[in-house]
């Protein structure tokens, strides 16, 4: 049996704000996922600039970072068997109008950008994505005790 792998998951301030955060982490835990390491964390400019800084020269780039600055956000560890697409599943596609019936950016987005949730997109982009926001100590020390 494959083992399982982690991925950044980041429920984004647009849900924080509408008090989405406990019905998105109860999706998540529904789905069978489960939870390495939790923070909330209210992004600055520098932060979402660099988060965000694969899309630096796309047109939606500075309200981006202007929405993910907007309010706190809440950050994630997310593990299970092929955790990068199945929380990409989970969410739907980056447009609410696209996304199918039942997931995150289906339920609860309002637009492409105010869509709720992050989700990394390679193995490879989550390790570099969980190290933004998590210590190695944090995912150390979240699981058990001393
Ligand atoms: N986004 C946007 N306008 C667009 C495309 C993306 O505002 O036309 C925002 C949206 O919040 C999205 C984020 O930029 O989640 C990152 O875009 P990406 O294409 O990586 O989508 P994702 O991986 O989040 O589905
Ligand atoms: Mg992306």
């Amino acid at each position: 049996m494959a083992s399982s792998s982690r991925t950044l998951a980041l429920i984004k301030p647009d849900a924080v704000s509408r008090n989405l955060t406990g019905r998105i982490i109860d999706h998540i835990l529904g789905a069978g996922f489960g939870i390495v390491a939790l923070k909330q964390i209210h992004l600055g400019s520098e932060q979402a600039q660099a988060f965000y800084a694969v899309h630096r020269e796309r047109p939606f780039y500075d309200s981006l970072v202007e929405f993910m600055t907007s309010g706190p956000t809440v950050a994630l560890v997310l593990e299970k068997q092929g955790a990068v697409p199945a929380w990409r599943d989970a969410m739907g596609a980056t447009n609410p109008e696209e996304a199918a019936d039942g997931t995150i950016r289906k339920l609860f987005g309002e637009s492409v950008e105010r869509n709720c949730s992050h989700g990394s997109d390679s193995d490879e982009n989550a390790a570099l994505e969980i190290g933004f926001f998590f210590s190695t100590e944090e995912l150390l020390r979240s699981r058990s005790p001393g």
